[in-house]
């Protein structure tokens, strides 16, 4: 008997078209559509297809990923044996990040999109579904994770970057490297599975964390104004390792919610006990920041939401920050 694959739908390029509205590419094409324009798939599968949103993936929200988190999970207990959605690529690394942190299967759930919508000569969304329907039917996928499949390479949600505005290859492990490659019509796995934490996927109404990049000449006036405008937490895009300006600091040490210090740089840890100077890594761990390690601070803010809304206290976050 052919193996179950699910396949949500949730927006993007990938199921964008212009040719019913005109005038640029937008949503068009269903969960179902996008499985027909792959015929070679039926050799391998019986699929069952829904689209679950027909968004440009800069207006989902960690809302509807949650919904997409107990789609794919009953899924699973419903029999498939892996699951595929389908987006936008823009926010596809934040998507992969929070269901990385929910996801308590075995079996693997895989994410794609494309660079080139369908009506473009060369369009890459059929080939991605393609290596990720391979992907999440091949058994050296569980335990893995949320993996990201896209141009041939199979990427740690743990760690995928979207690096480039239009590039086929857009994706990057950043610090970390590829989980694997698709070749010949074969999933071949060249690292061991990242290391993972999980958490309850949180309900009701969800904690509001914002980000914040320091720049040259920052006040920290936007940190007071995210106080003032009543958010839970803030995620500081800080300079280099760790560090922010002067007045930033001033205005650091006055907050009374948490705040995150990760890198604006794109890569690489954070700073713990390099530099002492004001504003610095040791200072801000002083008046109570908690450090990022390796996360980046789009991880970095879903992280403390999810945290927050688990009713984590200021100990198990700093705990938590420290081993993911
Ligand atoms: N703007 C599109 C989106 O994120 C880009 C893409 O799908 O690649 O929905």
């Amino acid at each position: 008997m052919k193996p179950t694959i699910s396949v949500g739908a949730l927006g993007g390029t990938i199921c964008m078209s212009a040719k019913n509205s005109g005038g640029g590419v937008k949503p068009s094409f269903s969960a179902e559509q996008l499985l027909e324009a792959v015929p070679k798939l039926s050799n391998l599968a019986n699929f069952r297809a829904k689209t679950l949103f027909a968004l440009a993936s800069g207006s989902l929200k960690v809302e509807n990923l949650i919904e997409v988190y107990h789609w794919a999970k009953k899924e699973v207990e419903n029999g498939a044996d892996g699951v595929v959605i389908t987006q936008g690529t823009d926010s596809l690394e934040e998507s992969a990040f929070l269901l990385n942190l929910l996801w308590d299967e075995q079996k693997p759930l895989v994410i794609t999109g494309a660079m080139r919508n369908p009506d473009q000569i060369s369009s890459d969304g059929a080939g991605n579904i393609y290596a990720s329907v391979l992907t999440a039917l091949d058994k050296n996928s569980h335990n893995r994770g949320v993996l990201v499949v896209f141009n041939n390479t199979i990427h740690s949600a743990r760690w995928v970057h979207k690096s480039n505005t239009f590039a086929l290859e857009t994706f990057v492990s950043i610090n970390a490297g590829i989980q694997g490659v698709i070749a010949e019509d074969e999933v071949k796995y060249i690292n061991l599975a990242s290391k993972r934490v999980i958490f309850k996927a949180p309900s009701g109404v969800l904690p509001k964390v914002s980000i914040v990049t320091s720049y040259m000449g920052e006040c920290g006036c936007e940190l007071k104004l995210l106080e003032d405008a009543k958010f839970n937490g803030v995620v500081v895009a800080s300079f280099g390792a760790g560090h922010v300006s002067i007045d930033s600091m001033k205005v650091i040490e006055s907050l009374k919610f948490p705040v995150v210090i990760s890198s604006r740089t794109g890569s690489g840890v954070i700073a713990k006990k390099t530099y002492g100077y004001y504003g610095s890594e040791i200072t801000l761990q002083e008046s109570g920041c908690i450090m990022s390690g390796w996360l980046n601070p789009l991880q970095s803010r879903l992280l403390l939401i999810v945290l927050l809304a688990n009713g984590k206290s200021k100990a198990e976050i700093l705990e938590t920050f420290d081993k993911i």
